[in-house]
């Protein structure tokens, strides 16, 4: 789909920022996908400019080989990222094949990598984000560009959107435009379809945060940590986690964490049961299932106190029918 596209619209430009394994099954998994993508890139010339998240090993290790267009490597470099992930675990290295040793993880498979029998290793990037301060209502970090230090407050949380604003400077950056404007555009971000809207209803809030795969949900719950204090889920989840017929995902994101921590979690949803089954193997217990998503979503509103936050992690569909619902109320 890419080459077709690639070849309607011959861009110059193109940003890489991350190939998640998660929920690939359906292209042919990363491999195939790859291969792909590096037909494509065989066909680009030096008026070709790619920008690479030099993070990602299954990008950088695509790509580096014989390719003919510029390439420049944006990135992240902030050791209070760290995390323990199970990606991380499995990522190879392109050249031989051994399992990458990580000096550190900042998420999913992403951070500073290392190939112990072959020497490679992540490319230094020429863009990047540090000093990186992440709430649960927003993010601060400095963006090092060779035009000089660009310092940005995003109005959005979570490390992959910081991700997604370096590899926007760095576009910005390559196409001559100035860092003042670089950082007036991404502090006028919002969040998009279901990636974190906020919804106040009788002061009580509600944030909707997206989940479609382990990456997703892990990352959601990372946010959701942020806060200080125990949380409250309502977890909204679809017959679409059987698309395919693959519920597979559910079980390989981090759930355990849950279990460790003070929470109240409702779960709704045609496909409730499957997340419940779940959270059951996760040690996580479940205060509440429901199977409407409008009824469980306003109930669970209604009984929170004043001031009070929700979170709502719904798979696509339910997001989709949930914000349909609160369109109508005129709330969203
Ligand atoms: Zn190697």
């Amino acid at each position: 789909m890419l080459y077709e596209a690639v070849s309607i619209c011959n861009p110059r430009l193109f940003v890489l920022n991350n190939l998640y394994l998660d929920g690939l099954d359906f292209e042919g998994g990363t491999d195939a996908l790859m291969r792909e993508w590096r037909r494509l890139f065989n066909t680009l010339t030096v008026e070709h400019h790619l920008l690479i998240n030099a993070d990602d090993p299954i990008l950088c290790g695509g790509f580096v080989r014989g390719v003919p267009p510029r390439v420049t490597y944006f990135g992240v470099e902030d050791e209070r990222l760290a995390i323990e992930s199970r990606a991380a675990r499995f990522t190879r290295c392109y050249r031989c094949g051994t399992v990458l040793s990580y000096r550190l993880v900042a998420l999913a498979h992403l951070g500073d990598y290392r190939c112990s029998t072959c020497g490679w290793e992540r490319p230094m990037p020429t863009i990047y984000a540090i000093n990186v301060e992440i709430n649960s209502n927003e993010s601060r970090f400095r963006i090092i560009t060779p035009q000089g230090p660009l310092d940005v407050h995003l109005g959005l949380t979570g490390l992959y959107n910081v991700y997604n604003a370096v590899a926007a400077a760095t576009a910005a950056v390559s196409l001559g435009v100035k860092t003042a404007t670089i950082r007036a555009g991404l502090e006028k971000a919002v969040p998009m379809f279901g990636r974190d809207e906020r919804v106040t209803i009788h002061n009580r809030q509600a944030r909707l945060m997206l989940i479609k795969n382990p990456t997703s949900l892990n990352e959601t719950l990372r946010t959701t940590f942020m806060d200080g204090h125990p949380s409250r889920y309502l977890f909204l989840v679809d017959d679409e986690i059987d698309a395919g017929g693959d519920v597979s995902w559910i079980w390989d994101a981090d759930l355990e964490v849950l279990a460790t921590r003070t929470s109240t979690i409702y779960v709704a949803g045609s496909g409730a049961d499957h997340l419940v089954l779940r959270l059951k193997h996760a040690g996580v217990e479940v205060t509440e299932v429901n199977i409407a998503i409008d009824d469980a979503f306003h109930q669970t509103m209604r009984h929170m106190p004043d001031n009070a936050r929700l979170w709502v992690m719904a798979t696509d569909t339910a997001m989709f029918e949930l914000r349909q619902s609160l369109k109508e109320l005129g709330v969203l």
